[in-house]
């Protein structure tokens, strides 16, 4: 598993391109400039990892667009030492990226295959998230309450439980919708009011709630 220098020089294009399309959060481009995409995508795509592009992976599944990523990253204004909960690893490329803006990560997955290969991963590469195979909308009861949650598939509407799972002041982002999705902002108020942002159409994989073993 190496990183040339030409994987590196691409990364740097890459974050020249998010800047042009308006990411300005200098830790997110920093996280997109370190973290090898070229390592979370599958082997014959490796010519693609730095094009601005979400890509499949296993299990009919999609490593999120870069610029996807970034905006996320960017709207859950992670602050060093965050407790971040990311509904869907898919691929581990999301995680990577929160971990290495210094934050301690932990992520559920529903597929069975997709948790084992990309905890393998994860390990390898020196990324220490917390990974678990289960159903993002029950969250993870055992580490709650989080500062932030970041949901990396389309869910219906926003799940409540992982709402109740959010500190007072934590921020959660998600993509809202069925077939096309509205990115949105969740700020906990206290208690019981929530504010709430929207930031612009995206597509993503739908979040199920039946799950794959
Ligand atoms: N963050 C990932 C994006 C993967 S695509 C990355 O960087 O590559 C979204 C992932 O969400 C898929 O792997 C899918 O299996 C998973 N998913 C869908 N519904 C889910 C649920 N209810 N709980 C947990 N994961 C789910």
């Amino acid at each position: 598993m190496t990183d040339s220098y030409r994987d590196k020089g691409l990364r740097k294009q890459l974050v020249e391109t998010l800047k042009l399309k308006g990411i300005d959060n200098e830790q997110v481009l920093a996280a997109i400039a370190t973290v090898p995409r070229h390592l979370f995508v599958p082997k014959y795509l490796y010519e693609h990892a730095y094009t601005d592009a979400p890509l499949p992976i296993d299990c009919k599944q999609t490593i999120s667009q870069p610029y996807t990523v970034a905006l996320q990253t960017s709207l859950l204004e992670v602050q060093p030492k965050c407790k971040i909960l990311e509904i869907g690893t898919g691929s581990g490329y999301q995680a990577a990226v929160l971990k290495v803006m210094n934050n301690y990560v932990y992520s559920i997955e529903r597929h069975r295959q997709l948790y084992e290969q990309t905890k393998v991963l994860l390990n390898k590469l020196d990324f220490h998230v917390a990974t678990k195979h289960g159903d993002g909308y029950a969250g993870w009861p055992d580490f709650a309450p989080f500062d932030r949650i970041i949901i990396t598939c389309g869910a219906p509407a926003i799940p409540q439980k992982l709402l109740s799972q959010l500190k007072i002041g934590g921020i959660l982002v998600a993509p809202i919708g069925e077939k096309e999705q509205i990115m949105t902002k969740v700020i906990r108020i206290n208690e019981v009011d929530f504010q709430i942002t929207t930031h612009g159409q995206c597509a993503f994989v739908p979040m199920l709630n039946n799950m794959d073993y």
